[in-house]
């Protein structure tokens, strides 16, 4: 019981492969409740494949995902949603023609019953991200750093457990950055919610991170706090010595 408190998700030996490409091997990852666990590592590491293989997307080759201690492996990508977890997209999930308030009011379906209820949490959903003045702006008119938040407003507007975000900040100036990084943190704090954090952006992955996990060739390189991963040795040679924007 108190082990299916104490992790949200697991995986124990997940493995997808392409082909011949093994895309993600043998990985243990565990996600802790209010936690931001980042998920880094150089370009074709395996990040968007384990974060399809936990939301269900993609079906792992060998290995086991229990989400709350259930053995949740080979289930679809609605019954894990079901579940708690709710993910974004590389390249955003917003439509664009509609409104912000009907954008969000999508994410409220699976999450919410009653058409009430949904304004309701629309609305709650968009001042806890400061999107209240936009909610009937066309949604692809605003700005890249309000249209990502969008995107993370339909997402979190089920009221998720745990919360999968693929490079949130791609493209966004420094105050978007900030400003963004302050709504993952509200989320966390305010709502007791986790945030599996795929990102580029070392410098706010290091800020805003409670653990970070390092993929290297789909295999898991390191573990540990961002002051423990930046001084890791393997780091620094696979990954964060080649890197200038940090
Ligand atoms: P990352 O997100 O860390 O950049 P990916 O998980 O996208 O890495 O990719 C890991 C490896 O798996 C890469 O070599 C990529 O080309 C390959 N890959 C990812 N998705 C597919 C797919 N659907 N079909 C074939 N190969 C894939
Ligand atoms: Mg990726």
């Amino acid at each position: 019981m108190q082990a299916a408190e104490q992790v949200l998700l697991r995986t124990k030996g997940l493995t997808r492969r392409f082909g011949g490409l093994v895309a993600v091997s043998d990985l243990d990852l565990e996600i802790r409740p209010r936690e931001i666990l980042g998920l880094i590592g150089p370009n074709g590491a395996g990040k968007s494949t384990t974060f399809n293989l936990i939301s269900g997307f993609y079906k792992p080759s060998a290995g086991t995902l229990f989400v709350f201690g259930e053995n949740c492996t080979g289930k679809s990508p609605l019954a894990i949603s079901r579940m708690g977890l709710v993910r974004t997209f590389q390249h955003g999930s917003l439509m664009s023609s509609m409104s912000v308030r009907d954008n969000i009011l999508l994410g409220t379906i699976h999450g919410v019953s009653g058409a009430a209820r949904r304004r309701e949490r629309t609305e709650e959903t968009a001042a806890m991200l400061g999107l209240t003045p936009h909610l009937d702006n066309m949604a692809g008119t605003l700005p890249h750093g309000l249209q990502r938040l969008v995107s993370i407003g339909i997402a979190f507007a089920a009221r998720p457990r745990l919360l999968c975000l693929d490079e949130p900040l791609t493209g966004l100036n420094q105050t978007e950055v900030a400003d963004t990084l302050t709504v993952l943190e509200r989320i966390r704090d305010e709502f007791a919610c986790s945030i599996l954090l795929v990102e580029h952006n070392m410098k706010a992955v290091m800020k805003v991170c409670d653990r970070i996990v390092v993929l290297h060739h789909g295999q898991h390189l390191a573990s540990g706090t961002p002051a423990e991963i930046r001084n890791d040795r393997k780091v620094v040679e696979a990954y964060l010595g080649h890197r200038h924007d940090s």
